[in-house]
């Protein structure tokens, strides 16, 4: 895989500055995928399944959810 990165071989870490290395690494996160926010709960859940906080698909109460707290 090609990686664009200017540093060829290993450096000194004092020669990277916080900022150039703040810039390397905003790019190693790992994402989570198929995760999209629900528009009834706003909690984060899988695409195209109801949600299991509040039992919300597609703007309908789809599924009963019993309230834990
Ligand atoms: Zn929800």
């Amino acid at each position: 895989m090609m990686k664009l990165n200017i540093q060829m071989f290993a450096v000194p870490f004092r020669k990277v500055s916080k900022t150039r290395k703040r810039m390397r690494r905003s790019h190693n996160a790992m994402e989570v995928p198929g995760m999209v926010k629900c528009p009834n709960c706003g909690e984060m859940i899988k695409a195209h399944r109801v949600c299991p906080k509040c039992g919300n698909y597609k703007g309908k109460n789809v599924v009963q959810v019993e309230e834990a707290e």
